[in-house]
This record gives C-alpha cells, sequence and structure tokens, in this order.
C-alpha cells in the first residue's frame, strides 16, 4: 500500500481538504501579529512565581476540575454565582470540545470575517459551516439577514466574537440580544479581548438558557500557559464536562494561573498602557496617506492600504523586521487588509516609522 493509499484509508476526505493552522516563525523579528501582551512581570514578582513552580508536585496527575483556579477565575471576571465554568487548554480547545459535543450533521454559524478556529474546527469534524456575512462599511453584523439565516437554518451553535477578530469592533449588543433570543440553539459569546473594553455578556449570563461567554487568560499575557474557559448555565457546563479529558489543564498552568490572577494590579496597568497606545497607533495610522484603520476595542488594529498593496507592504515591513498579519488572503471584507497587534511603545514607533518608509 503507498503511503497515498494509507492516508486516504485512515483520514476523512474533510480534513484531507484542509490547509493545516500556520503559525508564522518570528525568530529576530518584533513580534506584532498575534495579539500578545508584551510585558512581563516585575523580577520580584517572577521570584515569587518561580517558588509555586518549586513546590508544584508535577509527579502526580493534576487536580482535575482544577477547582482552586475554577474559583479564582470566577472571582477575577465575576462570574455571576448560579453560573458554572469549564476549562480549556486555551479557548481554542473549548471551540474544538463544543463542536465535537453537537449531533452529526449539525450546522455551525459564525460572522464572517472572524476567528478561523470556528470554521476551521466545525470543518474538521465533517459538520455544516455557514458563515454570516458582516456588513461592509462598518464590519457590524447584517441583523436582517442573519435572522433570515439562522431561521432557514437553525443552527446548533453560533460563534460571535466580542470584541470581534480581526476587526477589532463591538457589534451592536442590541443585535446580539435579538440573535440569542431568536436562536434555538447555543450562543457562543467569545470574549477572547475582554481585556481591552468595558462591555461584556457575563451579566446577561442568568437571563439566557442558551449563552455561553468564553475567555481566555491568553490576551491578558499569559498565553504561554494556554488557558481558557466558558462561563453558562450549570446544566449545559455540566454534559460538556462529560466531553473533556479529565486533565487538559496540567499543574504548572493551573498553579501559575492561580498566581498570576492574585496580581489584578500588574494586568490592569498592563492593559491600560495598551489601551493608551491602541489609541496613538490609531491616530497615528489615520494620517498615514492611504491606510484606513479601523475603529478596535481590543489590543490590535485592522488597516486598509491602497488597492493591491497589501502583500508587498507586509513584506516590506518584514523586511524592516517587523512581523504583523497579512489578512489580504483571506479576500471578501479583509481584500487590502493587514492587522497589526498593540506592542511597546517603542515597537509601535518602529511600526509606524517602518510603515511611512513603505510608502
Ligand atoms: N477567540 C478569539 C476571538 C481569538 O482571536 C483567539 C486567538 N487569537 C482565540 C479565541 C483563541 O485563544 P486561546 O486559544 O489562546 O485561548
Amino acid at each position: 500500500m503507498t503511503e497515498q493509499d494509507l492516508i486516504s484509508t485512515v483520514i476523512r476526505p474533510e480534513i484531507r481538504a484542509l490547509t493545516a493552522y500556520k503559525v508564522a516563525d518570528a525568530t529576530g523579528y518584533i513580534k506584532l501579529d498575534a495579539m500578545e501582551n508584551p510585558y512581563t512581570w516585575p523580577e520580584a514578582v517572577k521570584a515569587e512565581w518561580l517558588n509555586i513552580i518549586h513546590d508544584a508536585e508535577i509527579n502526580r496527575y493534576p487536580d482535575p476540575e482544577a477547582k482552586a483556579l475554577c474559583r479564582i477565575l470566577k472571582e477575577y471576571n465575576q462570574i455571576p454565582a448560579e453560573s458554572e465554568i469549564l476549562l480549556g487548554n486555551g479557548s481554542d480547545e473549548i471551540i474544538q470540545l463544543l463542536l465535537m459535543a453537537l449531533p452529526a450533521n449539525a450546522t455551525v454559524m459564525a460572522a464572517e470575517p472572524s476567528f478561523v478556529m470556528y470554521q476551521q474546527v466545525a470543518q474538521c469534524l465533517g459538520l455544516n459551516y455557514q458563515g454570516l456575512p458582516l456588513l461592509a462599511d462598518s464590519f457590524d453584523i447584517d441583523l436582517a439577514v442573519t435572522l433570515a439565516t439562522i431561521k432557514s437554518q437553525q443552527p446548533e451553535i453560533i460563534f460571535l466574537a466580542y470584541p470581534n477578530n480581526p476587526t477589532g469592533n463591538l457589534f451592536d449588543s442590541d443585535a446580539i440580544e435579538k440573535i440569542i433570543q431568536q436562536s434555538k440553539g447555543l450562543v457562543i459569546i467569545d470574549e477572547a479581548y475582554a481585556p481591552f473594553t468595558d462591555f461584556s455578556f457575563i451579566k446577561q449570563l442568568t437571563r439566557h438558557n442558551n449563552l455561553l461567554v468564553m475567555r481566555t487568560v491568553s490576551k491578558l499575557g499569559l498565553a504561554g500557559l494556554r488557558l481558557g474557559f466558558i462561563a453558562g448555565k450549570a446544566s449545559i457546563i455540566n454534559e460538556l464536562n462529560k466531553a473533556r479529558l479529565p486533565y487538559n489543564i496540567n499543574i504548572l498552568t493551573q498553579c501559575s494561573a492561580e498566581f498570576a490572577l492574585s496580581h489584578p494590579d500588574i494586568f490592569a496597568e498592563q492593559t491600560q498602557t495598551i489601551c493608551h497606545e491602541r489609541a496613538r497607533m490609531f491616530l497615528q495610522l489615520s494620517t498615514i496617506t492611504g491606510m484606513t484603520p479601523c475603529p478596535s476595542a481590543a489590543n490590535f488594529i485592522l488597516f486598509r492600504t491602497p488597492k493591491g498593496k497589501a502583500t508587498d507592504i507586509f513584506n516590506a515591513l518584514k523586511d524592516q523586521g517587523i512581523l504583523i498579519k497579512n489578512l489580504s488572503s483571506q479576500q471578501g471584507l479583509l481584500t487590502d487588509c493587514l492587522r497589526v497587534t498593540i506592542g511597546k511603545p517603542e515597537e509601535n514607533n518602529a511600526f509606524i516609522n517602518a510603515l511611512k518608509e513603505c510608502i
């Protein structure tokens, strides 16, 4: 049997048809491509953290329910007492878990453009995927079309990133509310960028049976730990928990996240600086001829470049040592668009100066 025959026999066609999610090699670049927090911790805090790691019992399995961490996460994120949470190895894993729990042939919907993993995982699992196109001028929800699509196709699950990635905007909250009310399936509000906005659906959790809110610690400054959670009605979280692997949150993640979240001031200061820089970057980008930045409530800015120039600009920035994200190849509303993550002031200045050099 040839390798190709073997692959055709043992790998499902929908997986063979996929392209793997590629992450660019950032070695040596100013890294403004992945919505990470650019700041680390003061040395004294790092030393305290190392003491905790020192005592972690890595010869034992971790707490399968990560009870202490759940308690801290609920408090830090002001989750209503009657809601339950489930943890994932990054919110990516929670997306996979949610979709694995759906019936065969279920329909998954997500705003488009949005985070690519919703569609990627849906296709990987052989589910039906239907994009909900956003309005071209504002990147907001096209409510009439969206409600009609939901009514005709009755999706089991809808993902709405709030703020949205890669556009950075917050969708109209009344539109989201109507989608939650009219949907007979689950509605997942993905609040990955919550640290950079005051808007949230967490308070609405108690009002809707089909609403779940997902968050991550990645953008807060703990991307390397791989930890996300989803909150919702206890009965739904209990069902999802059956599909979760017992030790999905390792002991180093558990103790490190518990420690980190007990230092909220550090994160508050860092995210505030990032939000300041976001405002400054937006203004600077607006003054560069041909660049149109989109207002952002997240830690990145999407900007439109002159027609047909996105890839040239992306490559020219790379040549100057700056890595951002080229979204133009996704086409549709993202044609000519690039996305830059907000870094440290000096990194942002280097990006702006390099961009000016490109035109
Ligand atoms: N949701 C959104 C909207 C994202 O942009 C991302 C990462 N870019 C994630 C979820 C996944 O985050 P993580 O797996 O790091 O928790």
